[in-house]
């Protein structure tokens, strides 16, 4: 048995990080650094960038993200590089800014620095980017060659994002265990390459307890505009844990019944996240979780606001067949479904969403 672990060679959290970027930066001991970032991130904090990049004497340029995370847009800065001193890429934002990073860096072979803005899924850390055609259907999945070389996480910026993504990124987290728990059990192959790991398993665990525990607590400091102890422990949960839980511990149920909601438009106004959480609930209704796990699972989604019911995922009225055809979507075997311990079929999920609904519903 081989087994693997990734994780950024540098993992970075506190407040206030965002103002030493410039001194992190400098370490890589380069002529210049290139900074992909979001618009409102640009505007409302750009020249705290600017201003410790000056600091530490290291010349930075800082391009907006515009457009979509697409190979397009990914070649055109690649060629802007070409020739420039700069030798360490930055992506600071959300999700599709911090994939253009890593796709940036994976062709331009430059080390890359990623600082997510918001706590909204697991992907900061891990050794993939996705990519969208020009219109923002999904491309493909570029593979990097490690994970992403430093991530910086500055809570106090973190915690002014909208609380709805906070608790989207503890609906990604809350899968983390669950899915590593059933590749374990099946001794399925990894994002990471290879087997399962304590260390892996022990993070995926940690990231659950960490939820179980502080989440309904960081949920109400982000309302209050409070970068408090509980959001710190909500951003590494979110961040760090679920993101090598999940790319070294394997995906599995969960997020092969999320891939196959994504068939249904009217799921279309959830985030990642909140689809992830519901389709954890399935999971363990697929697998005749014991009883009070179903329960814990499920009351921790209500004291964040995030669904456990076919209506609050926008499918109160979804006909039979249709809700089949996601549940078919969930089970293509290129998708993660295969990494359960036992054989899933199409209809054994669609029992297991109607089931969930059922339960969660309360009849
Ligand atoms: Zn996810």
């Amino acid at each position: 048995m081989t087994q693997i672990i990734c994780s950024p060679a540098k993992y970075i959290q506190g407040k206030g990080e965002l103002k030493r970027l410039g001194a992190y930066c400098a370490a890589f001991e380069v002529h210049g650094a290139y900074a992909i970032v979001d618009p409102f991130v640009l505007a409302n904090y750009g020249e705290d960038v600017t201003g410790s990049f000056t600091a530490s004497g290291l010349p930075l340029v800082q391009r907006e993200f515009a457009g979509e995370c697409s190979m397009l847009q990914v070649q055109q800065i690649v060629d802007e590089l070409q020739g420039g001193t700069a030798g360490i890429i930055l992506g600071i934002g959300g999700g599709k800014t911090l994939d253009t990073a890593k796709a940036v860096s994976r062709l331009s072979g430059l080390p890359v620095v990623i600082v997510p803005t918001v706590a909204s899924s697991d992907a900061p850390c891990s050794a993939l980017s996705v990519l969208y055609t020009e219109d923002g259907k999904l491309d493909r999945y570029l593979p990097l060659l490690h994970s992403p070389d430093m991530v910086v996480a500055d809570v106090d910026i973190i915690a002014k994002a909208p609380p709805r993504l906070l608790a989207a990124g503890m609906g990604d987290a809350l899968s983390t265990y669950f899915e590593a728990r059933a590749c374990r059990r099946s001794g399925a192959v990894t994002h990471a390459g290879g087997n399962g790991s304590i260390a892996a398993y022990t993070m995926a665990r940690a990231c659950l307890d960490t939820l179980l525990h502080d989440g309904a607590q960081a949920l109400a400091d982000v309302r209050a505009g409070e970068a408090s102890e509980a959001v710190e422990h909500i951003v590494e949960a979110n961040i760090y844990l679920s993101g090598i839980g999940f790319e070294s511990g394997g995906l599995a149920a969960a997020h092969a019944i999320h891939n196959g909601l994504t068939v249904l438009p009217e799921c279309r106004q959830l985030l990642h996240g909140e689809k992830v959480a519901f389709a954890t609930l399935v999971q363990l209704e697929l697998e005749g979780a014991p009883e009070f796990e179903i329960e814990e699972a499920a009351s921790f989604c209500r004291s964040v606001d995030l669904p456990v019911t076919l209506e609050a995922m926008g499918l109160a009225a979804v006909e039979p067949e249709r809700l089949m055809l996601a549940a078919v979507a969930a089970c293509d075997p290129d998708g993660p479904m295969g990494n359960m311990p036992f054989a899933v079929a199409p209809e054994d999920v669609y029992s297991a969403i109607i089931a969930a609904d059922r339960r969660h519903r309360g009849n």
